[in-house]
């Protein structure tokens, strides 16, 4: 029996807790000869998600939480939920079902039978996102991957499943602004990629504002490329020859 962790960043997500508790149920019967647990991380909602979370918790062990004092952004909540993570597997996931959790079994057995350290997920399509934010994301991807070494891959989720090995690389960086789609890649290892339609939240709104995703754009350009270092060492010097 392996242990595996599922580690869900929420954010006001009272309306899609108890959809996407239902279909984890279902997944986890799936796969009753493993043992689960799965870890909420409330990034300071203000809705009832922490009540929600704590009642979850009493009424099935598998349910456990953690609780921001404020809004602190996904990727900080993606970096607690790891770092209590004690699964031999360890499996991060939104909870407003755009990362299907009916995927989880298939991931599970190909890290089980296959040469591979993490399975990772990316959308094979945009549709249904507004135009304007698939035209941003899509320049966004276009020029980091020109001024970046690192792969970033376009459409890729932070839905992954990882092998132990790999979270304790990922967690040995402790950045203070992350950029997960930049870390997971960063660290190498063997990664199988799954492609899969794009699904529309269950209940809800995106907690991404254009403005949020501009400055984590921004996170992920300063920090897997050295371009703009560079671009202010050379202006830098042209100003001193002046
Ligand atoms: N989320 C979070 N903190 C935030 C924003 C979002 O924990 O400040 C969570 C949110 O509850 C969800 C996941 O991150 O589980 C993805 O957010 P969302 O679905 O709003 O993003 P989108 O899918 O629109 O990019
Ligand atoms: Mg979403």
């Amino acid at each position: 029996m392996s242990r595996i962790s599922v580690v869900i960043p929420c954010f006001n997500e009272e309306e899609a807790l108890p959809v996407y508790y239902r279909a984890m149920c279902k997944v986890m019967g799936e796969m009753s000869g493993e043992e689960f647990e799965l870890i909420f991380v409330d990034d300071g909602s203000s809705d009832r998600t922490l009540s929600i979370l704590k009642k979850m918790n009493e009424t099935d062990g598998r349910c456990r939480y953690l609780s921001f004092s404020r809004n602190f952004g996904k990727e900080a909540a993606i970096y607690a939920g790891l770092k209590n993570a004690g699964g031999d597997y360890v499996a991060t996931m939104d909870v407003d079902m755009q990362d299907p959790p009916g995927l989880l079994p298939e991931m599970y057995r190909i890290l089980k039978e296959e040469d591979y350290d993490s399975v990772a997920t990316r959308r094979s399509t945009r549709a249904g996102e507004p135009k304007i934010r698939s035209f941003l994301s899509e320049s966004f991807y276009k020029f980091i991957n020109r001024i970046s070494k690192t792969e970033i891959v376009n459409g890729a989720r932070d839905y992954r499943l990882m092998k132990r090995k790999m979270v304790e690389a990922v967690l040995g960086m402790s950045e203070y602004n992350r950029f997960s789609k930049g870390i997971f890649e960063w660290v190498g290892f063997r990664t199988k990629w799954l492609e899969f339609q794009n699904v529309g939240r269950c209940a809800g709104q995106t907690k991404w504002s254009v403005r949020k995703l501009f400055t984590y754009s921004l996170e992920g350009i300063t920090g897997f490329s050295v371009a703009p270092l560079s671009l202010a060492s050379v202006v830098g010097v042209v100003f001193c020859v002046l």
